[in-house]
């Protein structure tokens, strides 16, 4: 590996030439079976509706509360899941049309960075071991090369070459996570999603691997898929920013327009819970506590996902689900009363 952007990586486009899409994805749904009932099986939506892309070279953050579907999403993406409706495409591919092979092969374009980085390594391996792995499976260096690439790898990532010989056990988890991330760019992949990879880091630790990611990014020409639950680190890192909540897209927009400018209630409310050290801009916030839970209630199944705990719910709000609509350019929300002239506005 060396640090000069690899053939297969797109170059930066034209100027003036539409950036690249490098992931599609058109009305996914993916639902699971849940523990049978008396009135028989019922399903649950995981993942329900959800149209995005993420153009190449960019970061997109995915945020929302635990169980909003974002590390299915992530897993959908990957081509780990397949939807149960809706399509998935990776670089102008379908991926539920591939074949098991062809899937495969596509997959060293794709990568994950899982969040604890102290489970997402085999103790039992030295970390050359680790690294070679994806060389060795994916067949695409010379058996003679490996130990060269691998010590690129641990120089890339910042940790000292006698890393190699060691296992994972005798790393902190910063190291750990960056042992992890040398692993997911060893084939040169195009994507890497990274689920939470930060929450199980210390602070002070959190901001090594943020600057890793974004040196790695920049250096590489990387595509982020960036799924947290941390709006501080989202804000750092990310270009575009989604929302989800019980499986379904609640905003999508531009770093900027998503922290500035919110449109969505469940937005907002998430916004207000980030504590901030500023008090003038604490002072300047909309304070709408997010009361209660993320739940799906089947009394409240059609209409709005949010309804419960939106302090702006109207009728309108119980009785039909919110459009996907763009209230500004780039700027998606799915709400009744978003947009210029509504309340919600
Ligand atoms: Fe709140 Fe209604 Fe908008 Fe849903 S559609 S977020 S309930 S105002």
């Amino acid at each position: 590996m060396t640090s000069a952007p690899p053939p297969e990586l797109s170059p930066s486009p034209p100027a003036g030439a539409r950036p690249e899409v490098l992931v599609e994805c058109t009305e996914v749904v993916k639902t699971y079976q849940t523990a049978a009932s008396l009135l028989g099986r019922r399903s649950m939506r995981a993942v329900d509706g959800v149209s995005f892309t993420v153009t190449a070279g960019s970061v997109m953050g995915l945020v929302g509360e635990t169980g909003s579907g974002k590390s299915t999403t992530g897993r959908l993406v990957l081509g780990l899941e397949r939807p149960t409706s809706g399509r998935v495409v990776f670089a102008g591919q379908d991926l539920a049309s591939m074949s098991g092979g062809d899937l495969r092969r596509l997959r060293r374009q794709m990568q994950p960075v899982a969040q604890d980085p102290y489970s997402a390594l085999n103790g039992r391996m030295r970390v050359s071991e680790i690294l070679a792995e994806p060389f060795i499976v994916h067949r695409t260096v010379p058996k003679a090369q490996i130990r060269r690439q691998t010590e690129e790898l641990v120089d890339l990532v910042g940790l000292p070459a006698d890393s190699l010989d060691r296992y994972p056990h005798e790393f902190s988890g910063g190291q750990r996570q960056r042992i992890v991330i040398a692993r997911a760019i060893a084939l040169q992949p195009r994507l890497i999603v990274c689920d939470e990879p930060l929450s199980a880091l210390d602070v002070s630790v959190q901001s090594q691997i943020i600057n890793l990611l974004r040196r790695l990014q920049a250096e590489f020409s990387l595509t982020y898929l960036f799924i947290s639950h941390d709006l501080g680190i989202v804000r750092l890192l990310c270009d575009t920013v989604a929302v989800m909540y019980l499986g379904q897209l609640m905003e999508l927009a531009s770093r900027d327009a998503l922290f500035d400018a919110p449109a969505h209630p469940y937005t907002r409310a998430l916004l207000a819970s980030v504590p901030v050290s500023d008090p003038l801009e604490r002072r300047s916030r909309a304070r709408r506590p997010l009361g209660g839970e993320a739940e799906r209630d089947p009394t409240t199944s059609q209409g709005c996902p949010f309804q419960a705990r939106c302090p702006l719910a109207e009728e309108e709000c119980r009785q039909r689900r919110p459009e996907w609509r763009q209230v500004e350019p780039g700027h998606f929300v799915a709400c009744h009363l978003a947009g210029p002239g509504h309340p919600a506005a």
